[in-house]
């Protein structure tokens, strides 16, 4: 069953965009081709090429090992340019890559101070 990956919700097959959101469904079983092809562990989803290389030339200067997969590569035909873009890394370099990523200044998080 196709889903979408934003809001997971399931579409019947045939279907290859998200009514609600507007994103390209995907298939579990591409998602866990992916996955299982090595033991990667997704660190950060955005729908921005940019941003994406971004994120990885930072995660790359910490010696991370980064994988970007993108609907775009994948067998979909694309609706516009809007494509979900999903960063990996090996599971073992996954909880340093969310504490880097969390640490980019260009990246919004809660910055709400803690303790004042
Ligand atoms: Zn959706």
């Amino acid at each position: 069953m196709p889903y979408c990956p934003n809001c997971k919700s399931e579409y019947q097959e045939g279907i290859l965009v998200c009514a609600d959101c507007g994103v390209d469904l995907v298939t579990e079983l591409q998602a866990e081709a992916h996955l299982k092809s090595s033991d990667l562990e997704l660190i950060y989803t955005c729908s921005d090429q940019i941003e994406a290389e971004m994120i990885r030339a930072n995660l790359e200067s910490i010696d991370l090992d980064v994988t970007i997969l993108t609907q775009k590569d994948q067998n979909f035909p694309a609706v516009g340019d809007f494509a979900i873009i999903k960063l990996f890394v090996p599971a073992e370099q996954a909880e340093a890559a969310k504490n880097y990523i969390t640490n980019l200044p260009s990246v919004p998080e809660e910055n709400e101070s803690e303790g004042e």
